[in-house]
């Protein structure tokens, strides 16, 4: 399966690529509720059509943020859900009891998704313009209730991330947001500890 990457600045400064795994969990790394607040990156409609541009919808056909209408109340409405989201793929994640009223906004919200057109001569794939806002609304919903309904969502293993995703990988054992930033640094932890256990005399 193809990976499809947003570059995320952490804190400290340092940027790194994070695969989220799936269209509504890309919509999480776009901000959220509580002490997410400050990744917060959709403050206008306009920053909701640049993130869609962004996104893994454009790996089916391309599309610019021009593209994209998105009023101001569909743009609270995606970042409401966007919210719930966050607290039932944290159950999920954690294998807690889903919070109902987190589901029930996604059940309600899965009405409308991007229209894909294809060119009967060239037949290419392109999306019917304008993709509104409450399309991208609708297209987050329904991958979460599939998300929901199949699981596979899976919290960084680092103590101190909390970054979400689904795990794709042929494998299945997927532990980090990133191998350059937790899988890295828990290898060089994990390096250093074997090598403070050993006898001082081991070469
Ligand atoms: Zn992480």
């Amino acid at each position: 399966m193809a990976t499809w990457t947003r570059t995320l600045t952490r804190p400290d400064g340092q940027g790194f690529r994070f695969d989220p795994g799936s269209f509504a969990m890309e919509l999480l790394v776009s901000g959220g509720p509580g002490e997410l607040r400050v990744f917060e990156e959709l403050h206008a409609p306009d920053d909701l059509a640049a993130w869609l541009a962004d996104s893994r919808l454009t790996a089916t056909a391309p599309f610019t943020a021009a593209d994209v209408r998105v009023t101001e109340a569909e743009l609270h409405a995606v970042k409401e859900l966007r919210d719930a989201f966050w607290g039932v793929a944290r159950a999920l994640a954690h294998g807690d009891d889903l919070p109902p009223v987190g589901v029930d906004a996604l059940n309600a919200a899965t009405a409308e998704t991007p229209r894909p057109v294809v060119d009967p001569v060239t037949r290419a794939l392109t999306w019917a313009k304008p993709i509104t806002g409450t399309q991208v609304l609708g297209a987050a919903a329904r991958d979460a209730v599939e998300l929901v309904a199949r699981g596979g969502v899976r919290e960084c293993s680092a103590s101190n991330c909390g970054l979400l995703f689904v795990d794709t990988s042929r494998s299945g054992n997927r532990r980090w947001c990133s191998m350059e930033r937790c899988g890295n640094r828990h290898k060089v932890r994990a390096h250093r500890a074997r090598h403070e256990t050993e006898p001082a005399d081991a070469q």
